[in-house]
């Protein structure tokens, strides 16, 4: 570790974390900077049409000669991303159907991205079967695929007698499920290796297996080396209804492009979808468009009045009608507060609204109504065997065939984001003691790039004293249960604002079985924390299940399980350069976003890979531009223009405004984007009540 107590290690920054431990960037060439020439970088090196590739999909398909998949995976997240790439180790037609915008787009792009051990999971629950057996696989999951993994260890911090005795309960928790390693610190031991913890601390469980990651960057990693090795992934396919067939199902997708492209790119005539209207706003605007009809065929009749005065009476009614059906369809179920963000300097983006709980569940900042999206097209898919990984959606999924055995529970969970110089104070993962209904708590840590994280709550969607929290009680309550466990962080160093919806579901454990209604459709379902550590474990699970069923064991003999990082570790400045647009040609050399260091050449790299990418969001997830301390601040240096560039050249785009952008806010409680030193002061005064 530095020596300098303030320094943290920050992946990409002199070296980088692989399997979970820290390679210097001397060494990074053979540990770190692989090559791996897949199938999509060929494609793309030697495709004429490279600047015409397929949009929403893969450049390949896996569809059999008959015309159908062997399995069709519903929903891009962790699980079904883990699901397609432990899949693809078969010789297996796959086609992974995502209904965002981007695969991740759902609870694993919106949480803590902590691998927890599972000392906690209740002994005998399928969340404790899987966690540790997943937690184990991580190492060797990150040595080939290069998503960046710390195992960092975790702490449960005790401060009185009373939590002391709930260490022992975890420990012996922990014994049961299997967890190995566990030990309890007592006293000054724990300071030692947490210099910066709450001063009370009389003890600590500590669990050096625990580990952390970014968790998008892990799912993206595993649905692209899915792709690579022959799985088809779809985005923007919204599954609407599943039919069983003799050989299996049918699936119907709805297939939704952003309205900008969809008109002056796609070529074709956008259908609008049906909206799901409620009484109380579509009957005022049809009342208004009836009486303007009404009105216009009256007018019409009277002599003095001409036709086109008679029809602009109606299509004064008709706007009339639409204003008033818009203005009354302001989204339900908003995740706080009204949605509507001040935004004193508007940020380039699509939205302008929080993203209700409803559009979580789906898609999330990358669903079809998150960014004005239409209808281009209706696909019907024929598949022997359906995975429903489709977390907050699930149990929509699983109705569709007639199971409603579980529905789905959203419980929220809101995060405060801190510069990256702040993550000195958190060496390890740390932990209040768990509470016996709400969980594991309120943490802290310190992310895989250096940034402290903050968070979660645990807002019951269906309670309504946690959703009437305001923004500010939301603040409030992280900075303060945070304090209690780091005291000395610096509240004026938030940067950003997120909030994950947790899929938990009314069996109250996860859903791992073949369904009883059909046995050729598996539950992944439900998966709440900790799923992201359970995946890869989860995923060997769905296979066995599918197999059992009788889908082919045949290996693939092909199959290729590395995969290249998209980001270059950076040694300071050495070699790269920031400047206006255009100042330098070398991509290698040109720095995109100046905050995080991040060059064109990463763009580049991220946008030739095999999953499709056409907004600045999917960039940032890939690369972190846009992710530092000024958030894309067009004042600063406008990296999120300078990234929609490249996008634009790279997709052969013609204008760069059918880049997707950012949505703002998205879920964020803060009220902008970027923060004014009275806001950031504000904080201050919040984490002090
Ligand atoms: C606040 C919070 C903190 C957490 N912290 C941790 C942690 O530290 N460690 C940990 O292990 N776990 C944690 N979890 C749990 C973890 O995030 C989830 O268990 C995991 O992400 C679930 O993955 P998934 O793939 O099942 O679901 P998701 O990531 O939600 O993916 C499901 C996908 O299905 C898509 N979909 C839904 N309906 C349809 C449809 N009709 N058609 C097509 N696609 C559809 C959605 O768009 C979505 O992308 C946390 C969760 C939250 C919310």
């Amino acid at each position: 570790m530095p020596t300098n107590p303030k320094k943290v290690r920050q992946h990409g920054i002199k070296g980088a974390y692989v399997g979970g431990g820290w390679v210097d960037i001397e060494d990074c060439g053979d540990r770190f900077n692989i090559t791996n020439p897949t199938p999509s970088d060929k494609t793309c090196d030697s495709c004429p049409n490279q600047t015409t590739c397929p949009r929403s999909r893969t450049r390949h398909v896996s569809v059999k000669d008959d015309g159908t998949y062997d399995v069709v995976i519903v929903g891009g997240g962790c699980v079904g991303a883990s699901i397609a790439r432990e899949l693809t180790k078969y010789n297996l037609s796959i086609l992974l159907l995502e209904s965002a915008d981007d695969v991740t787009q759902g609870a694993t792009k919106g949480n803590s991205g902590i691998v927890h051990a599972g000392f906690d999971d209740k002994p005998g629950s399928v969340r404790a079967k899987y966690c540790w057996p997943g937690n184990q696989m991580f190492a060797q999951l990150d040595e080939e695929l290069h998503f960046g993994y710390q195992k960092n260890g975790s702490l449960v911090l005790a401060k009185t007698k009373e939590e002391r005795k709930v260490l022992d309960d975890l420990m012996e928790r922990g014994r049961k499920n299997g967890v190995q390693r566990l030990k309890i610190l007592e006293g000054k031991s724990v300071f030692e290796i947490e210099p910066f913890c709450n001063p009370n601390t009389i003890a600590a469980l500590h669990s050096p297996d625990a580990g952390n990651l970014i968790p998008y960057e892990f799912a993206i990693a595993m649905a692209e080396n899915a792709a690579d090795n022959g799985a088809e992934v779809r985005i923007r396919r919204t599954v609407s209804a599943i039919e069983a067939t003799d050989a299996g199902f049918e699936v119907t997708a709805d297939h939704w492009e952003p309205k900008s492209y969809a008109k002056t790119m796609h070529g074709s005539e956008a259908t609008v979808p049906e909206p799901e209207v409620n009484d109380s706003k579509a009957v005022p605007a049809a009342v208004i468009a009836a009486l303007g009809a009404a009105g216009a065929g009256f007018l019409k009749s009277q002599p003095q009045f001409t036709d086109e005065m008679a029809m602009g009476v109606a299509a004064a009614a008709l706007v009339l009608a639409l204003i008033v059906f818009l203005s009354s369809s302001a989204k339900p179920n908003r995740v706080q507060g009204e949605g509507k963000a001040k935004d004193s300097r508007k940020p380039v983006g699509t939205g302008g609204s929080r993203v209700s709980v409803d559009e979580m569940m789906v898609g999330g900042s990358g669903s079809m109504s998150a960014n004005d999206g239409v209808v281009v097209g209706t696909e019907k898919i024929k598949c022997r065997f359906i995975v429903n990984a489709a977390g907050g959606g699930s149990d929509k999924i699983s109705a569709m065939i007639g199971d409603d055995s579980f529905t789905i529970k959203p419980r929220l969970g809101d995060y405060l984001l801190l510069n990256r110089e702040q993550g000195y104070l958190a060496k390890h993962t740390l932990f209040p003691c768990p509470d016996p209904v709400l969980g594991k708590g309120v943490l802290v840590q310190t992310t895989l790039w250096g940034n402290l994280i903050l968070g979660p709550t645990a807002r019951d969607t269906y309670l309504k004293d946690k959703m009437d929290m305001t923004d500010e009680d939301v603040q409030k309550f992280i900075l303060s249960k945070c304090k209690d466990l780091v005291p000395d962080f610096d509240s004026k160093q938030v940067i950003h604002g997120f909030v994950g919806a947790r899929a938990k579901n009314s069996t109250g454990d996860w859903i791992i079985e073949e369904s009883k209604v059909n046995s050729n459709f598996i539950q992944a379902a439900g998966i709440d924390s900790p799923g992201l550590a359970g995946s890869p474990a989860i995923a060997v699970e769905v296979v066995r299940l599918l197999q059992k069923n009788g889908l082919s064991k045949a290996k693939n003999k092909n199959f290729n399980p590395n995969r290249a990082p998209i980001i270059t570790p950076k040694d300071g400045w050495k070699g790269i350069k920031a400047g206006p647009v255009g100042k330098f040609t070398d991509p290698k050399v040109n720095v995109i976003c100046k905050c995080e260091k991040v060059t064109e050449h990463e763009v580049i790299t991220a946008l030739r890979r095999s999953l499709p990418i056409d907004s600045t969001q999917g960039i940032r997830k890939r690369t972190r531009a846009g992710m530092g301390h000024c958030q894309g601040d067009a004042e600063n240096y406008n990296c999120e223009c300078r990234v929609a560039d490249v996008i634009a050249r790279e997709n052969g785009y013609g204008k760069k405004e059918e880049v997707g952008r950012r949505p703002w806010p998205a879920t964020s409680t803060l009220p902008q984007r970027w923060l004014e030193e009275s806001e950031k002061e504000n904080l201050v005064e919040l984490a002090k009540k």
